[in-house]
């Protein structure tokens, strides 16, 4: 087994007896990304010089028992700006973006001795759900080279389940890092919203969106949160107040929870394939002592419609600021300002973000905001509520992550509404803010399946309790892609 293949707990332990150094752990990611980017495409940049740079200063470090993610590689999604670094949101708008400072969860990483690999591609500016919408290359799914990794975090989730990397941050505004961590077999967490910071990551919908780690088992995910999770004073909606060890409760076990499954997220749309393993999956959580029963949330049903209009809205305020004055793209060959922010945002801009910005425009517009924004706001709160409900009876809902495994590249771009349908499962987290993870829970046709389970506002500990039940009850987690 290489090292690259390692968890960050084991391979922590390794560095603690110093049996092996950061540089060794870093430069076999190095070598892992050389040898099968060209094909998998989950990199935008690699930063070899600063991923050595910062795995010799831990490497000199006389102890660093406590600080589980020192010297252990990692990669950043693509719009988490990272000081010096080029940040793009894989858009050509932002092709050549040099942020001058470091976001929040960059910084606390860097502060614990984390080992920056490069940043992840993505769907331009988190639209999307397959990668596709990369104003660059598109990135492939680790488990077959002709399917899509799910997206818009799909950099994020290949290079995890590639073992290029041992864990990634990427961000979830309607399940951007769950769907793709399903695609590709990777354990994704989905915070409550307000508790990552959001200061340093580039908008797309800011009432929506979350950063949260994607890593290959759920005590990593535990201790990657352990590392980010916390009030910031610079981001106005992060939540007061400290935060518990996300690694103290795994391993209490399922005795006496209770769990429903909530008809409507199995939808029309969703595979033979995936009701199977859930219904599989299902049979595992109550041989471990959990009551499982089915339930209704009836909402659900709008929840698509609903974010369809909230979060393009939010999307065409948070996009104006690219005008070609103040950073990224700026076309100056025009014979006046008008003109100039014009082809600035046409060039720079690809197809779905200016669906969006039309879409979240026109929602937004005097004579349609009560209609349709004030309408959809009116619905999130009916969804909320309705969320809120359940989980005086439930202490999580059980769900598919997506209704299907990969599908192939191409088979959905043609096709906005079908894309947008591979987030039904995943948005009414979004919309109610709540905490949400992805874990491997089978295959069809050799394609990873993912389940989710949500839980109450700020349930991190005991989501992550109940994942981790699940997880050392199977082994999905330790099967990884051939490539
Ligand atoms: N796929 C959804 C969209 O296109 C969600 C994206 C996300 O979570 N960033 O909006």
């Amino acid at each position: 087994m290489g090292l690259n293949e390692l968890t960050i707990h084991a391979a922590h332990e390794l560095l603690v007896k110093r049996e092996i150094s950061s540089t060794e752990l870093t430069k076999t990611c190095l070598d892992r990304i050389e040898e099968i980017d060209d094909d998998l495409k989950a990199f935008v940049s690699v930063t070899k010089e600063k991923a050595l740079k910062q795995a010799l200063v831990v490497d000199k470090q006389k102890s660093f028992e406590n600080e589980t993610l020192a010297g252990i590689p990692m990669q950043l999604k693509d719009l988490i700006c990272t000081k010096g670094v080029r940040t793009t949101c894989s858009s050509r708008m932002l092709e050549n973006f040099i942020p001058p400072y470091n976001a929040t969860v960059t910084d606390r990483l860097f502060d614990r001795g984390a080992v920056l690999l490069g940043k992840g591609n993505m769907d331009e500016f988190a639209m999307g759900s397959s990668t596709e919408n990369s104003a660059f290359f598109t990135t492939r799914n680790p488990w077959n080279l002709g399917c899509v990794p799910g997206g818009s975090s799909g950099g994020s989730a290949a290079a995890v389940s590639a073992r290029e990397t041992f864990y990634s941050l990427g961000s979830d505004t309607g399940g951007s890092i769950r769907q793709p961590a399903s695609l590709c077999g990777v354990v994704a967490l989905k915070p409550t919203y307000g508790l990552v910071s959001r200061y340093g990551l580039i908008a797309f919908a800011s009432s929506l969106d979350q950063i949260g780690p994607l890593t290959r088992d759920v005590k990593d995910s535990a201790i990657v949160m352990n590392g980010i999770a916390g009030y910031d004073p610079r981001d106005s909606t992060s939540i007061k107040g400290t935060c518990p060890d996300y690694t103290a409760s795994l391993g209490k076990g399922l005795e006496d929870l209770k769990f429903g499954v909530p008809k409507e997220y199995f939808t029309e749309g969703t595979e033979p394939g995936v009701k199977k393993a859930l219904n599989a999956a299902i049979k595992v959580l109550e041989g471990l002592g959990a009551h499982l029963e089915e339930c209704s949330l009836p909402s659900t049903k709008y929840a698509l419609a609903c974010y369809y209009i909230i979060a393009p809205s939010e999307c065409s305020a948070n996009l104006a600021r690219y005008d070609g004055v103040k950073y990224g793209h700026s076309q100056r060959l025009a014979e006046d300002m008008w003109e100039s922010m014009e082809l600035t945002r046409k060039e720079g801009f690809g197809a779905e973000v200016k669906r969006r910005i039309m879409l979240g425009t026109y929602a937004l517009s005097s004579g349609y905001y009560d209609a349709y924004y004030l309408k959809a706001q009116r619905v999130r709160t009916i969804i909320r509520s309705e969320m809120n409900d359940a989980f005086q009876k439930y202490d999580a809902l059980i769900t598919p992550t997506s209704p299907t495994v990969a599908f192939n590249l191409g088979a959905k771009t043609a096709d906005p509404v079908q894309m947008y349908l591979s987030d039904i499962c995943t948005i009414p987290a979004n919309i109610s803010g709540i905490p949400s993870i992805s874990i491997p829970c089978g295959f069809d046709r050799g394609l990873p399946i993912g389940m989710q389970i949500m839980g109450p506002v700020l349930s991190e500990v005991e989501l992550l309790n109940i994942a981790f039940s699940y997880e050392q009850a199977t082994d999905w987690h330790n099967i990884g892609p051939s490539l």
